[in-house]
């Protein structure tokens, strides 16, 4: 199959609103049941070991309408909130047995509760992910966690989960977290071989189909990747940052890529790519989860680990990627991607490394301004 069509099927699948894939897995899978990941990120081995699909609800993109969600929320709240809560109010998120939400900023927990309330059928979890890596107590402190949340798992699935379950979870989701990050090394090798707009599409199936699909859809994406020919064009190469919980439209990526960049590294969808080398699948694996998560995974505005500094990381991988600048695009309102945003901009200047910063919302439709914007951008540098 040509990598256009592979795309095309993907990016159908993340824009319906009403999680339709989903419902045919359960149709699929009679009894089995389906649960909810709101960002960033979610031990969701933990969640396909019980039986059940793991799916990712990122809010509603600009496929859907907010009508009724407003009035639940304050004004100043970031967009993904909002439509997470319109896809529930409006019927949308009815496959969902369960729903899986984390500390990552105060919308999101208070979500998790809006939620808790509004729906006590369903099951919400709320995983308390540590605040402070460097105890000595906190390796302890989440693997316990994890267990807690198994259990809550195995109630919800109504099955006992073996650590022989999690093993296989592990293993199968480090190969398809494998597939991604050669995904994303195919992308910023030979950029003009696989745009950032495709490239988000093929990650974004893997948030709503079983990781055994996703698995096969990526070998013969790369596959095909590897067959196109086509020459690189007179672009800037550049990183975008911040942009790791609400996403923009596809449209905004694309339009980013239009004015004249190659997007060599993002933090999209970073949940779902968050460990950046395998999880071991043997032993305890609540503690290979929790050593992972402390220890194996990327930087984030929603991880506090105050033993490596989040700048330096960020200058690391423009020097490693040979980017040209930095895109710094944030959700409207999203508190961790603003509060970084300083502390990004003053090492980017004492770098001399240029950036852009953008601001997006999920309802936009028109991107001609935010396009021109970043064509000046663009032309300041090739024109410099
Ligand atoms: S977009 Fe930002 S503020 Fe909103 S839920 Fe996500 S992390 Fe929190």
């Amino acid at each position: 199959m040509q990598i256009e069509e592979i795309v095309a099927r993907c990016r159908e699948m993340v824009e319906e609103p009403s999680f339709v894939v989903v419902e045919q897995w359960k149709t699929a899978h009679p009894g089995a049941k389906a649960v909810g990941c709101f960002p960033v990120y979610s031990p969701v081995e933990l969640i396909h070991a019980a039986g059940m699909l793991p799916a990712g609800v990122i809010g509603g993109s600009n496929q859907i309408e907010i009508a009724y969600a407003d009035s639940r929320f304050q004004s100043f709240v970031c967009s993904i909130v909002k439509s997470t809560m319109e896809l529930s109010l409006t019927g949308r998120l009815k496959a969902f047995d369960g729903m899986v939400f984390h500390s990552i900023c105060d919308p999101g927990r208070n979500l998790a509760a809006v939620f808790k309330r509004n729906y006590p059928d369903l099951a919400v979890e709320y995983i308390h992910l540590p605040q402070n890596m460097a105890s000595p107590a906190t390796l302890e402190y989440l693997a316990g966690e994890y267990a807690r949340v198994k259990s809550s798992y195995e109630r919800l699935a109504g099955r006992t989960v073996r650590d022989e379950d999690i093993h296989q979870s592990i293993s199968l989701y480090n190969r398809v977290r494998a597939l991604m990050r050669r995904l994303y090394s195919i992308r910023s090798e030979t950029p003009h071989l696989l745009s950032t707009a495709e490239c988000y599409a093929l990650v974004k199936a893997g948030t709503r189909l079983p990781p055994e699909e996703h698995e096969l859809i990526l070998q013969d994406a790369i596959a095909a990747i590897l067959r196109r020919s086509s020459r690189p064009k007179d672009r800037i190469k550049v990183i975008v940052q911040g942009a790791f919980c609400e996403q923009p439209p596809i449209e905004l990526i694309a339009a980013i890529e239009e004015a004249g960049c190659y997007i060599l590294d993002d933090d999209f969808l970073l949940g779902w790519r968050w460990f950046l080398e395998d999880v071991p699948d043997t032993g305890d694996p609540f503690v290979a989860l929790a050593q992972s998560y402390m220890n194996r995974s990327t930087y984030s505005s929603v991880k506090h680990d105050l033993r490596h500094s989040k700048t330096a990381h960020l200058i690391e991988k423009v020097r490693q990627l040979n980017a040209d600048a930095v895109i710094c695009l944030s959700a409207k309102f999203c508190e961790p991607a603003l509060f970084d945003y300083p502390l990004f901009r003053l090492a980017l200047e004492k770098a001399e490394i240029p950036h852009l910063a953008l601001e997006f919302e999920e309802k936009m439709w028109i991107f001609d301004a935010i396009q021109t914007e970043v064509e000046t951008f663009v032309e300041s540098m090739l024109f410099d």
